[in-house]
């Protein structure tokens, strides 16, 4: 956690030693949102205005150092469609699907889609998320990286794993040489879903148990208070019987996709945050009702790094 002028983000140990690198995750903490995104919230919502957002956007690109990077995001929709991001001849972004020839794409700008990369310097790559796990990627070696956005759904599309694969394609980056950083988000504890969710699951892999923990279910909206209300209306001894409920375990899923696109175990790294345990730093999509803002994963290459060519 670094901290400064008020602001509060994360960043990884093991990426903050590559010095061509600027990378964070954000926290809610240090900028002007108020209530129900109260903080640095970084995505636009209904409820606040353009010109909040842009602020502290700016706000939080001036302190990771990243006031200069143009800013490349995308529209998400937990989807698996992964984008190269290059800056074009006119000032715009652009973004190319991977695996797709430009002429065959008619995209709007930003596109749809959960997943950027780039070997350009001076991009800053970001997701926005309240619960989704963020994923960041770097190919040291390439000097490649990439941000990937996956909720449930972009993990059953295997968003990280194909976000791994198209690397490789449009780079060449060894997934082996690969080190990847899982950001905050709702974790085990608090994810609880649906049949439908773990059938999902069962359906699209082979081994999708060790994706699960059953822990006691817990009303939706509960907050600590209720819960206490709740339990006293019961009397000693009488209280509801705890019925379990299967939650899914994001983090679990994310870590055997990065292994099974070639990953090595050992250079994946976890922000130990659930954002619902930590609404005192992290927006919360379910703790918070879906009323709340956007922290943000974000990754770039500095410029006047020139980057690395390989010759045969
Ligand atoms: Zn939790």
């Amino acid at each position: 956690m670094v901290s400064r002028d008020g602001l509060a983000w994360l960043e990884s140990v093991r990426l903050s030693k590559l010095p061509w690198l600027v990378h964070a995750f954000s926290t809610r903490r240090g900028g002007a949102s108020r209530v129900p995104s109260t903080g640095l919230n970084l995505g636009f919502t209904e409820w606040e205005g353009r010109e909040q957002v842009e602020q502290n956007r700016r706000r939080f690109l001036r302190q990771i150092g990243a006031q200069d990077f143009s800013l490349a995001s995308v529209r998400q929709v937990h989807s698996s469609h992964a984008f190269v991001v290059a800056a074009g001849g006119t000032g715009q972004i652009e973004y190319q699907l991977c695996g797709v020839p430009s002429a065959e794409q008619a995209a709007p700008s930003p596109p749809a889609g959960d997943a950027l990369m780039t070997a350009e310097t001076g991009l800053l790559l970001a997701v926005r998320t309240a619960d989704c796990l963020p994923v960041l990627l770097v190919d040291p070696k390439q000097r490649v990286v990439a941000t990937v956005h996956a909720g449930w759904r972009g993990a059953l599309a295997r968003i990280i794993e194909k976000a791994v694969g198209d690397m490789r394609l449009a780079f060449g980056s060894d997934p082996q040489q690969l080190l990847a950083v899982l950001g905050p988000s709702i974790r085990a504890c608090c994810y609880e879903v649906g049949e439908e969710v773990v059938e999902a699951f069962h359906g699209r892999f082979a081994s999708a148990e060790p994706f699960f923990r059953t822990l006691p279910h817990r009303p939706e909206a509960a907050t600590d208070r209720h819960s206490i209300l709740f339990l006293s209306a019961h009397p000693p001894g009488h209280a509801p019987e705890q019925v379990p409920a299967a939650h899914l375990d994001l983090v679990a899923v994310a870590q055997h996709q990065l292994t099974s696109a070639g990953v090595a175990s050992s250079q994946i790294s976890v922000a130990d945050y659930c954002t619902a345990c930590r609404t005192d730093l992290f927006f919360s999509h379910r703790k918070e009702g879906g009323h709340t803002g956007r922290q943000m994963a974000a990754i770039g290459i500095r410029p006047g790094n020139l980057r690395r060519l390989s010759y045969p």
